[in-house]
């Protein structure tokens, strides 16, 4: 048998209905915000993300699934959405009349890393990005979106985490001091982390190794570098926050796995998935759309990811499985027929209807309906047929009706409607 790829995932149902609940409400969130869907393609230039992303990131080094395609040019899986999204800012030219622009989109990312609980190659994200506005405050309202959404989905169990990583200005000072600290804890890095000290320091606080954790625990921190502007920035995000009673955490180890960030970094973590404690990221990029060949225009953003979020809110309340609203027993050839019939037209007036084609006895088909978990039977035998009547067998109080063919479509249709509005 063909098994799936490694690191893939089917979703199935029983599962998918937490995702279509999640995404509904996403969305809702995302529109009632000003938001508006983009979708961009599953595949671009492998130059794109080598570019964004950044030559000395995990994600570029040995993660993405890049390939030559048929006429040997260079092409690679998304494995976030900001890049893309960029490019499609810059091409669309969707910043011109107006440059500030609010996007969001959600689908599957690809990245080659070893699978595990909460670690996939096939993952999904929801992703928000603000264009146009150079302004903390549009960071606070992405941090105050991402706190909204779990408060709806009911996790307690979350907390935001901010950081700020400075902007050209700053940070080559507070990269010469990293560095220097880094060289003085220098044998106990692993040799990703040795290599990056001289590349790119700032990937090395980033690190998942646990001895480079444990190396960097007294490294100097980027909030006691910030320039003026930076500072004040970070100040006034601590402030908004506060103000909107967002709890936050500041983490100055945060600094993201992308090389495209400034200013403002943050995270929504849990301490209820294990290792895979980040539910979603996201920060500042003012830089990146100019180093796209765009404007310059200023922008920030976030991703949220999916499988994770699913797992949590799984956590906290398992989803029921969707169940018909009849189950239709019917007997013989004829009466199947007729049954067939009902199904489609009740099916069009949003009635979920299930029935057995296959001819088996009453018994067997009232055990199926129950193990569905219908809360109607319609009877439907040759003697009922013949009578010109079905029967209606109500499966919790075990009431039963007779019901007139005549009209049966339509009295079902009031039946089941009226239970429905009643459950509410
Ligand atoms: P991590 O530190 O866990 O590797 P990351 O910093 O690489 O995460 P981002 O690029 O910031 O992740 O992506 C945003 C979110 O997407 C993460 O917070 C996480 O919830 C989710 N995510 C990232 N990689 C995976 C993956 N391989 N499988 C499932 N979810 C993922
Ligand atoms: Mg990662």
């Amino acid at each position: 048998m063909i098994q799936l790829i490694r690191g893939f995932k089917d979703i199935l149902p029983g599962e998918v209905e937490l995702w279509q609940k999640i995404e509904r409400i996403a969305r809702e969130l995302f529109e009632d915000f000003g938001f508006n869907e983009i979708r961009i393609p599953i595949m671009e230039r492998t130059e794109l993300f080598k570019r964004s992303i950044g030559e000395d990131t995990d994600i570029v080094e040995k993660e993405m699934y890049t390939f030559p395609d048929r006429k040997g040019e260079l092409v690679t899986l998304r494995p976030e959405a900001t890049a893309s999204i960029c490019r499609a800012y810059i091409q669309h030219k969707l910043y011109s009349p107006d440059p500030a622009q609010k996007f969001y989109m959600i689908g599957p990312m690809f990245r080659r890393e070893r699978p595990q609980k909460g670690r996939y190659r096939q993952f999904y994200q929801i992703d928000a990005e603000i264009f146009g506005v150079q302004s903390g405050l549009v960071d606070v309202q992405l941090i105050f979106l991402l706190v909204t959404l779990c408060k709806r989905l009911d996790l307690k169990d979350v907390g935001a985490h901010i950081n700020s990583l400075g902007c050209p200005a700053c940070r080559p000072q507070f990269k010469a001091a990293l560095t220097d600290f880094l060289v003085s804890v220098g044998d106990k890095l692993c040799p990703d982390c040795v290599r990056r000290r001289d590349r790119n320091p700032l990937r090395v606080l980033d690190c998942k190794v646990p001895s480079c954790r444990e190396a960097i625990t007294g490294a100097p921190s980027l909030l006691d570098h910030l320039c003026d502007g930076c500072r004040s920035d970070f100040d006034l995000v601590m402030e908004s926050l506060t103000k909107l009673d967002v709890p936050f955490v500041i983490d100055k180890q945060l600094v993201r796995g992308l090389d495209y960030y400034t200013r403002t970094a943050f995270e929504i973590q849990t301490t209820s998935l294990g290792a895979q404690s980040a539910v979603a990221g996201g920060g500042r990029y003012d830089n990146l759309v100019k180093e796209l060949g765009g404007p310059d225009i200023p922008a920030t953003g976030f991703a949220i990811g999916f499988d994770r979020l699913a797992e949590l809110v799984a956590l906290n309340a398992p989803q029921p499985v969707q169940q018909p609203d009849l189950f239709v027993a019917a007997l013989g050839a004829k009466s199947q027929t007729l049954a067939f019939e009902w199904i489609c037209k009740l099916g069009l007036d949003g009635i979920r209807v299930e029935t057995d084609l296959a001819d088996k006895s009453l018994k067997s088909q009232m055990k199926r309906a129950n193990r569905l978990g219908a809360p109607y039977v319609l009877i439907l035998g040759e003697n009922e047929l013949e009578a010109g009547e079905a029967v209606l067998r109500n499966m919790r109080t075990k009431d039963q009706t007779s019901m007139s063919l005549e009209n049966i479509v339509d009295d079902i249709k009031f039946q089941i409607k009226g239970t429905k509005s009643q459950l509410g």
